[in-house]
Order: C-alpha cells, then sequence, then structure tokens
C-alpha cells in the first residue's frame, strides 16, 4: 500500500489553527469586555443594582486572558526565546572562564600554587615562575605535591630543592 498523505491530520492541524484563531479574537474581547464590566460595575456599585456587573466582569476577565494567552501562546514561546537566548548566550561568556577553570580542575590540570600559572600534569617545574610543582622522591621517585613534607608513598623526607 502506498503511503497516503493525511488528510486527517492536516484537518486537525486546520482546526487547531481555527481555535486558536477564536482564542485570539474571543480572548481580547472577552478580556477587555470582562474589565469594562468590572470598571462599571465598581463605579456603579454604590447602586446594588449594578453590583452583578462585577460579578459578570470578574470570570469575563479570567476567561478571556486564558483564551488569550491560548491563542498567543506560540507568539509568546518564540517572543520569549529571542528575548532570553542573547542573555543567555552573554551570561555563558561571561562563565566561560570560571568554567574553564572548572574544567581544568576536573581533569587534573595542574596549577603552579606559586604563580598560579597553568601547568602540565606531568612538569615538575613551572615554566612560568621556574619553581618546584611537584617533589619527586629521592628514594622511590613517587611524585608528590610541591609542599609535601614527607613522600606519600614510602614516608621519605622530602628535602627542600631551593
Ligand atoms: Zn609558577
Ligand atoms: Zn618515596
Amino acid at each position: 500500500m502506498e503511503m497516503k498523505p493525511t488528510p486527517d491530520l492536516e484537518r486537525k492541524r486546520k482546526q487547531h489553527e481555527r481555535t486558536k484563531l477564536v482564542f485570539k479574537i474571543v480572548g481580547p474581547i472577552l478580556l477587555v469586555a470582562g474589565i469594562a464590566l468590572f470598571v462599571a460595575g465598581a463605579i456603579l456599585k454604590c447602586t446594588e443594582d449594578y453590583f452583578f456587573l462585577c460579578f459578570i466582569g470578574i470570570p469575563c476577565i479570567f476567561f478571556g486572558g486564558t483564551f488569550t494567552m491560548l491563542g498567543y501562546r506560540r507568539e509568546t514561546a518564540t517572543y520569549m526565546k529571542n528575548e532570553t537566548t542573547p542573555v543567555l548566550n552573554e551570561a555563558a561568556q561571561d562563565l566561560r572562564p570560571s568554567m574553564e577553570t572548572f574544567a581544568d580542575t576536573i581533569k587534573g590540570t595542574r596549577v603552579c600554587p606559586h604563580c598560579g600559572a597553568k601547568a602540565d600534569p606531568d612538569a615538575r617545574f613551572c615554566d612560568h615562575c621556574g619553581k618546584e610543582l611537584i617533589r619527586v622522591c629521592p628514594k622511590c621517585q613517587e611524585k608528590n605535591d610541591a609542599d609535601a613534607t614527607y613522600c606519600k608513598n614510602c614516608g621519605t623526607k622530602l628535602g627542600k630543592e631551593e
């Protein structure tokens, strides 16, 4: 069987568009009418006879607002996306240096404790300030932190290399 185009889906989509169009038209009208009724009722409320206008006005505002939101939802969503995208990009750019530092920390990139320059994980001395980054144990060749006093592998006292 040949794949049929889906007129059913197309019809549904059109129906949906029509419903949205109704919402777009009815929503604002209901909203404005509701506000008008509410204001009118509020102004005339001294006379009990008109107080009911407020009670009609409130649900009108509610449904009007809901319909308007439903009808214009996609437009609102697109607008919001367009609005927030550059903001998010800017935020990402601002965060980038700190994110890189964070990534370096995770990756295990060493930072020189003396000058803060980035250092190769295997480097023994900082290529920026020339100071010790790791202290290699003279006995077992274990790599210890630059400020280690004793070898973490064999316990040998690590002398200061000046
Ligand atoms: Zn350094
Ligand atoms: Zn050692």
